[in-house]
């Protein structure tokens, strides 16, 4: 006897996954070259030097039993200290290192923050368009997953919507911004009015309900402000990941602030380590961390996102295909010709462009495009875009 959710999760690839495999196969037919694959978001621009560095230089200088062994289950102090001292010096505002819990990057992050606020009965609330695997993670968790639908075309937030779908039961919100898929920023302005929202229904209720903010893409941001959100909403939680910011997802590192000026802060924190330590995810990488105590204030060089964000934005704006404005990430957020996403991503795939149609991010109609790919391939594929708008208008 198996754990039928667990068998289902593992036994059903993501249709993401999907795209990137068939986008392999093609390439050993028709040549890498030749495949336009916009499916999956593996950053492509080096980590900084530093780090690079900072790994050989660690590995040189420090005893090997240190650099390989366990460090406290929450993490090393000088590591959680640089963190701390680097959101002082950019914010301006008063953490310490105790409210660090050093993770094994944004996902189980989330996952310990979710059991940790699952309560029997507790919901949580994303909002659409929203990183996939927020669902997975919150009912495993025993947590209801709620869904609350986009504010299109601009992708901040749906206030009518969200204020409908709070209830008694809710336990937190999700946010992720910049966002993956839209590549949207959420304003200062939409998070000072969701931090209202959320103070008047906790008062309601008699219960705070937190901010669950995953931001791995804080630092992929293009000229706009993302607002530190525990500045805004007291009671916020905060699960970071370096795997984007430096360019690191196979390394596993990242971060949960929890403050402890948050209603019950210092329980919150324990029992997001306590589930953390049910999950055996304590003890983040031990280089990993040493590296971050030296370079938790580096940022990305992000000229190349930048570049490739301009040209999609410009060049398919002209040919008449819809979206929000991409401030963040490296995503772009497409209202899909003819209505029917999956028709239109099919129909690409059929011209070796793979997009994912949006259904899986709780928004069908739209398509996602992560452009961490080269300048070239955004070149050559944007014919193939006009190609295809054109087929679609004549419908
Ligand atoms: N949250 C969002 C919105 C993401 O896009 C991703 C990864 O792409 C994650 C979380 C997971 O990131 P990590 O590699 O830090 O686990």
């Amino acid at each position: 006897m198996l754990n039928p959710s667990a068998y289902a999760l593992g036994a059903n690839r993501s249709c993401i996954r999907d795209l990137f495999e068939y986008g392999c196969q093609r390439a050993a037919v028709v040549g890498r070259e030749n495949v336009y694959d916009y499916s999956l978001g593996n950053p492509s621009i080096p980590s900084p030097k530093e780090v690079n560095e900072a790994v050989c230089r660690i590995l040189a200088d420090t005893d090997s039993l240190q650099v390989h062994g366990y460090t406290s289950a929450v993490g090393d102090y000088a590591a959680r200290k640089a963190i701390s001292d680097d959101l002082n010096a950019r914010y301006g505002v008063n953490t310490v290192p105790e409210e660090f819990f050093l993770g094994c990057g944004a996902a189980p992050e989330l996952v310990s923050v979710f059991r940790a606020l699952a309560v029997p009965g507790g919901e949580v609330l994303a909002i659409a368009p929203y990183f996939p695997e927020y669902k997975p993670f919150a009912e495993e968790a025993g947590l209801k997953f709620q869904v609350v639908p986009p504010d299109v075309p601009s992708f901040q937030i749906n206030f009518p919507a969200l204020e409908e779908r709070v209830t008694p039961n809710t336990q937190a919100v999700i946010l992720n911004s910049p966002n993956n898929p839209s590549g949207v920023v959420y304003t200062r302005q939409t998070l000072e009015k969701l931090a209202a929202l959320l103070e008047k229904k906790a008062g309601e209720y008699g219960h705070p309900i937190y901010i669950v903010s995953d931001e791995p893409y804080r630092e992929l941001a293009y000229g706009v402000e993302v607002p530190f959100l525990p500045g805004i909403y007291r009671n916020t939680v905060i699960c970071y990941s370096y795997s984007k910011s430096l360019s690191l997802p196979g390394e596993r590192i990242g971060y949960v602030y929890v403050p402890r000026k948050a209603a019950d802060g210092e329980e919150l924190y324990a029992a997001v380590a306590g589930a953390a330590r049910a999950c055996g995810h304590v003890c983040a990488p031990s280089l990993w961390q040493k590296v971050i105590a030296r370079c938790a204030q580096l940022r990305p060089d992000l000229e190349s996102y930048d570049r490739n964000r301009k040209a999609l934005y410009e060049g398919l704006t002209q040919m008449g295909y819809e979206m929000a404005k991409p401030d963040g990430a490296f995503y772009l957020f497409i209202k899909a010709p003819g209505g029917d996403a999956n028709v239109f991503s099919q129909a690409a795939k059929k011209k070796d462009l793979l997009l994912v149609p949006g259904d899986g991010f709780g928004c069908p109609g739209y398509f996602r495009i992560c452009y961490c790919v080269s300048y070239e391939m955004i070149q050559k594929s944007l014919p193939v875009f006009g190609e295809l708008i054109r087929e679609f208008e004549n419908v």
